[in-house]
């Protein structure tokens, strides 16, 4: 049989995160590549879980997502950020983030459609968007003084006729760059002169270090009417398994979205819906000394590969640290993770899978610090089996 796939998905194979995942199992490497944290999130929260099992709460629960959850949110909102979303009509509950992104493109993006993303990208950016027929274009990020941040003229030329809506992921992964009211201002001054829709990807507002604020676009002047505001209980509470997330926005935002997430999967499981309100409600206390611990790991993580002779650049949020490996005498990350569970007994992933310009990320590769301790301990200690074998090995 010919290629069944149809055309507009042909260039998104396997994930990078299924092929170096599964290379840390064959291999017995320890796997700093994908983001997923190797210890559970709070205990009662996961009790509760247990209990709406038990209680009964086992079939489907209502398109919007449960009350509680809607009322939850719409208070973590109101009581972090002074946002004021109503539970009836602007906030719609989603099998994480990543339906919410998916369902929210395909929902406002017409085929051609223009999405402006910055690159390196989230990779489910792409596909969602080739899902729609739209076209992405990408305004990379680049290292300047110590941190990923884009050009706000290059930004401002990326818009065209077509385009519909920035998809703005803050803090940032891969980079770990946490935007700063000036970088969201020029976003938001950009919606509104050219009237796009803000999508927002928040999914690691809590997870900031150093201080670092996180600030929605959503509170920015003019920019509440046109963003879609999305957050995940995954990242936040340590249940990335759980996949449950939501979207906030104005009503006839959240109707759009709705009505295509509805035939997406309709809804999503009730016992973590009911679990995740009481965790937004009840265990912010747990999610800071989450915050904090993380923030520790980071530095952790960051001496190691500073150590093992890597130039590591500072990340101000999420679970990732991205490294220049030219140091070390490699310049291709990509070869280099191939070829890392073998020379060094890790698996970390290439920072070039996520751009459309590979060769402007080529020399990155990005390790996830959401490990225990001795974990990360570990990897370091093997990694410094690299230095010194860079200009030798080609
Ligand atoms: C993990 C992640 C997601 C996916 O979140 P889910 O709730 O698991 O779907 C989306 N965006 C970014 C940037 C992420 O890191």
């Amino acid at each position: 049989m010919s290629e069944p796939l149809v055309e507009r998905m042909r260039e998104f194979g396997t994930t990078v995160f299924a092929t170096m995942t599964k290379l840390a199992v064959e291999t017995g490497s320890i796997n700093l590549g994908q983001g997923f944290p190797d210890t559970d999130g709070p205990e009662r929260m996961l009790e509760r879980a247990v209990e709406a099992i038990r209680s009964g709460a086992n079939q489907y629960p209502p398109g919007p997502g449960v009350p509680e959850l809607r009322q939850a949110v719409s208070e973590h909102r109101k009581e972090w950020y002074g946002l004021a979303y109503d539970a009836d009509g602007e906030v719609l509950v989603t099998v994480g983030a990543t339906e919410a992104i998916t369902a929210t493109v395909l929902a406002l993006c017409e085929p051609g459609d223009e999405v402006i993303v910055f690159e390196p990208y989230y990779d489910s950016y792409s596909a969602a968007i080739a899902l729609a027929g739209a076209v992405r274009k990408p305004v990379t990020l680049r290292v300047d003084d110590g941190r990923f941040t884009f050009d706000p003229a290059e930004l401002a030329a990326a818009v065209g006729p077509r385009s519909r809506a920035i998809l703005v992921n803050s803090p940032h992964n891969p980079t770990g760059t946490v935007f700063t009211r000036a970088e969201l201002e020029a976003i938001a001054a950009l919606c509104r002169e050219r009237d796009l829709i803000a999508i927002t990807d928040e999914v690691y507002e809590h997870l900031t270090f150093d201080d670092v604020e996180h600030i929605p676009l959503a509170t920015l002047p003019g920019m509440r009417e046109r963003t879609v505001m999305i957050s995940s209980a995954g990242k936040t509470l340590s249940v990335t398994g759980w996949k449950t997330g939501w979207i906030c926005a104005p009503p006839s935002l959240v109707r759009a979205v709705q009505t295509v997430k509805q035939f997406l999967t309709f809804t999503s499981g009730a016992p973590w819906q009911l679990a995740v309100a009481y965790g937004l409600r009840e265990e912010m206390g747990w999610v800071a000394a989450q915050r904090a611990a993380l923030e520790a790991k980071r530095d952790r993580l960051m001496a190691g590969l500073e150590a093992a002779g890597f130039d590591v650049l500072r990340p101000a949020g999420t679970y990732f640290v991205q490294t220049d490996i030219r140091p070390l005498g490699f310049s291709d990350g990509l070869d280099l993770c191939l070829r890392l569970p073998e020379l060094a007994g890790v698996v970390a992933i290439p920072t070039q899978v996520f751009y459309d310009h590979p060769a402007r990320g080529s020399h990155f590769v990005r390790f996830a610090f959401c490990k225990k301790d001795d974990v990360i301990d570990d990897a370091v200690t093997r990694l410094h089996r690299l230095s010194g074998l860079g200009g030798k090995i080609t």
